[in-house]
This record gives C-alpha cells, structure tokens and sequence, in this order.
C-alpha cells in the first residue's frame, strides 16, 4: 500500500513526487512512457524565471537542462507593423534534460517508479478513491494507495474516469483548448535580438491562438509552431503551419509534433476523497499563451504542501481543499482574469488587432501588468478617445472597459475562494453566471 500513487512523470507528477517523497511518504510514479523518454514532450520549452527560487523552493535547472536564456518577448501585431517587446527572464529548456533533471530530485526524495506502465483508471469505494489499475505489459493490476494523484496531463485518465456527479471530473470544452504543432529546425541564418521570444498575433495564420517563433541563443535552432482555438471549425494547425511558416523559416526539420492545450480557467475544483489533481490535468496552464510547465510546477508544489498535512490523518476532501484556496491565490485568480481576456481576444478582427496594438488602446506596460497579475488598465486619455471616436472604433473601446471590468470581477471572486467544500456549490454557481453574462454582454457589443 502506497501513501501516494502518481499517475504521470511528466513536469508537473515529477514535482509533486519530490515533494510528498522529502517528508519521508511512500510515493510511486506511474507512467506509460519508458525511462528514457522522460522529459520527451512536444513543447515550445520556454518558462519564466521566476519559478524557481522564488514560487517554488527549486534552485535554478542546471546547465544540461538549458538550451539558452531569455531576457523577454516581442509581440506582434497581424500585419507586423506594430512590436510590442515585454521584459521578462527566462529560459529556453533542454526539454529532455529538464525532465532527467527533475526525475533525479524525485528519486533522491525517495519517490519509486513504475514505467512502461499504463494507467487504466481509478479504483473507487464508498464515495473515495483508494488507488488505481494500471496495464504492465500484459498484466492488468491494482496499485493502492491513500491518495490518488492526477498529473496525466490534458488526458485526464484518473479524473474523467470519476463518478460525473464529483464536480472534479469535470469535462473540457474542446473550445478551451488550443491545438498546437511545431517544429524544432536548424536555421542557416542569424536572428537578431535572438534572446527575445516572438509572439505573432494573427487570426488569418493562427485563427484564435498565435504562432511563435522561440529562437535557441546561440544555438541556430528555432522552436517554431501555432496554436489555433479548438471546438470551433479551424483546420489542423499543420495545414496554417505549411501554408504560413515553413517556406518563411526554412532551414532543417529536426524534430515535429503536436499537442492539446487547455486554456481556461482552473478546474473549479482540483480535490476529492483520496484524490487530486495538478499541472494539465487540473488545467493549470496560462490561457493566453498555454504556458503551462511553470504553472503545473507550481500546482504539484502547492498539492504537495498540503497533501503532506493531509497525510497525518486522512487525505479526505476536507483535509486536501486548502490546495484549492492556495492555488487560486497563487496563481488561479490571474488564470481566471486572463481567461475573460482570452475570450475577448479571440472575438477580434485582424484589424482590431493590428488598430488596438498601434494606438496603444493597451500599452507594453499594462499587458505586462494584465499577465502577471490579471489586472487590466486602460488608457483612456481625452485625445485617444477622440482619436477613436474620430476613427469609428468606439466600440473596441466600450468592449475592453467591458473585458476590464469582468476580469475585476472575476478575479475578485477567485481570490474569494470558499475556505470549504460545502461553500462550494455556491461559489461555482456564481463563476457560471458571471462568465455566461459576460458572454453575452461581449456578443451585443
Ligand atoms: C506545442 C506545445 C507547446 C507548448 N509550449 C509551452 C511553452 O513554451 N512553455 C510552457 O510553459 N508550456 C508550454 N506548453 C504547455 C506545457 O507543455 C504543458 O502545460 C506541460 O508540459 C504540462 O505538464 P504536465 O506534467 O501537467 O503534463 P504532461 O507533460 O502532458 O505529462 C503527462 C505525463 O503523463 C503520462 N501519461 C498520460 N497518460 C497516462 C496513462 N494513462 N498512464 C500513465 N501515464 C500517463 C504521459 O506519458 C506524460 O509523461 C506547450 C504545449 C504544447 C502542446
């Protein structure tokens, strides 16, 4: 019988093992994957600084796990006039070696591994989870365990597979998903300012996400890719990718793949009786930009946290829910505000895009303060409101004060999270009604 069994070695299930394995819990990692494919992840490698050492208690990646570091990222606007550069530290990751570095922490904490092994799904009794089933090789077993820990990524295998009455199971909206692809290429030619990430807005190439251009510093290699909404009737991010940026970029394919982001908010809820959830699974990713490594990193730590608490006596639904209340303060309550933006975001025209980013309707500094904090300030100077007025936009105007408001709102009522389950339902209730009026208020505009 394990204390905890993790479904998923990946960044987020790697931070929560060495975690809840330091303070001396019996901890096992499940994943389908083999040894030597940890850290394996079609990705676009690029995270902040500031998780480490700062949000986490993580000393910075040692140099195998460092491609190159980033000092900040340009912005783009669809026609390429306007460039937005937003400060900002980071690092583009070796994703592999990131992966063995935090699988060494995980096992010098004293977490044990089981590859190769696929998670079936969980093993519920009485209204608690008490482990999971899992197919090694052709052998299909039982792992118990007191908590169940789901960190499989945007499959969700543990979590979906839960009694859909448990508010924790919650389905995804496939229209809250970015579906991504990219390549990794060598490039025979230098890129300037080659430690900035370019980001390039653009409906007609990346229809409801964007595409990226991640430069390795000193390296001659891109991460180059696009996200496009899901749910909503786009073609496959490929057919934009060959059409839009291959013949651009040029150079040597090295690596190709795809992936499903989540991009919403937070899971309403990430507990239950024996059970959580971190990372991708628990939809812990930044909806503007589907960053998710930090903010999964940042998930694990805070279950971690508290699932050691729990432990002493029981990881009931009680004893886990101060996670819930952590992570949103920490990082949900921003999430939840960037969400409303992202839904505002994705009902723009090229044009209102490419009018917005040249008349500073936002400026660099109120976008960087949008996603850091979640808090959006609107230039709103008599001259520039007779600009737009003079230039027929009043709407796009009206509309952000709108977005503005909402994600105030919104915010506010995450950072008010209930402090129990049984002021849950409530609190859920009021998070559907604000983002259905919202909504509909942004669609009469
Ligand atoms: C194209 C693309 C580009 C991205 N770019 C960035 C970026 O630049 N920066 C950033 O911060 N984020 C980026 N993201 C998001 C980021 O990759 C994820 O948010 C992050 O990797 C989530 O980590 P995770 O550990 O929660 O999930 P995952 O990395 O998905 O790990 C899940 C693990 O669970 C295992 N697993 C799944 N099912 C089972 C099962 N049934 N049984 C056992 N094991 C199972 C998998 O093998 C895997 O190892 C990008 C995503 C994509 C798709």
């Amino acid at each position: 019988m394990y204390d905890v069994v993790i479904v998923g070695a990946g960044t987020t299930g790697l931070t929560a093992a060495k975690f809840i394995a330091e303070k001396g819990y019996k901890v096992l990692v499940v994943d389908l994957r083999s040894e030597d494919d940890i850290g394996n992840k079609v990705c676009g490698d690029a995270i902040s600084k500031e998780y480490f050492g700062g949000k986490i208690p993580l000393s910075e990646p040692p140099e195998y796990a460092i491609e190159g570091r980033i000092v900040g990222a340009k912005i783009y606007s669809p026609d390429e006039k306007t460039v937005w550069t937003v400060p900002g530290e980071g690092f583009m990751l070796n994703r592999r070696g990131f992966g063995k570095w935090l699988y060494s922490l995980a096992r010098e904490a004293g977490a044990e591994f089981s590859f190769s092994t696929r998670a079936l799904g969980p093993i519920v009794k009485d209204g608690k989870v008490k482990g999971i089933t899992v197919r090694r090789g052709d052998k299909v077993e039982s792992i118990e365990s007191r908590l169940v820990v789901d960190a499989s990524g945007v499959v969700s295998i543990i979590r979906r597979a839960l009694p859909k009455s448990w508010p924790v199971a919650e389905e995804l909206d496939f229209k809250d998903t970015a579906i991504a692809y990219r390549e990794i290429r060598k490039i025979n030619y230098a890129i300037e300012d080659e430690e900035y990430i370019r980001i390039y807005v653009s409906q007609e190439k990346a229809p409801g996400g964007y595409w990226w251009l991640f430069p390795y510093p000193g390296k001659m290699k891109v991460n180059v890719g696009l996200g496009v909404q899901g749910g909503v009737g786009h073609k496959d991010p490929m057919w934009y990718f060959n059409k839009y940026l291959a013949n651009r970029i040029g150079g040597e394919v090295l690596h190709a793949g795809g992936g499903v982001v989540p991009t919403r908010r937070p899971l309403d809820t990430m507990v239950a009786d024996g059970f959580a959830a971190a990372g991708d699974a628990a939809y812990q990713v930044n909806p503007i930009h589907g960053g998710g490594i930090g903010s999964g990193m940042l998930g694990a730590y805070l279950l971690a946290k508290n699932a050691v608490k729990a432990l002493e006596e029981e990881p009931t639904i009680e004893n886990l829910w101060q996670y819930n209340v952590d992570f949103m303060e920490a990082y949900g309550a921003k999430q939840a505000a960037l969400d409303v933006f992202r839904i505002f975001l994705q009902s723009l025209s090229d044009e209102e895009i490419n009018y917005g980013m040249r008349n500073k309707i936002i400026k660099e500094e109120d976008l960087l303060k949008a996603s850091l904090e979640g808090d959006l300030k609107i230039s709103s100077t008599d001259k520039l409101m007779r600009v737009i007025k003079a230039l027929g936009k009043p709407s796009l105007l009206s509309k952000l004060k709108t977005v503005a408001d909402y994600m105030k709102e919104v915010k506010e009522l995450y950072l008010n999270y209930p402090k129990n389950p049984s002021e849950f339902d409530e609190w859920r209730k009021r998070v559907n009604e604000l983002f259905n009026e919202y909504k509909n208020v942004l669609s009469k505009k």
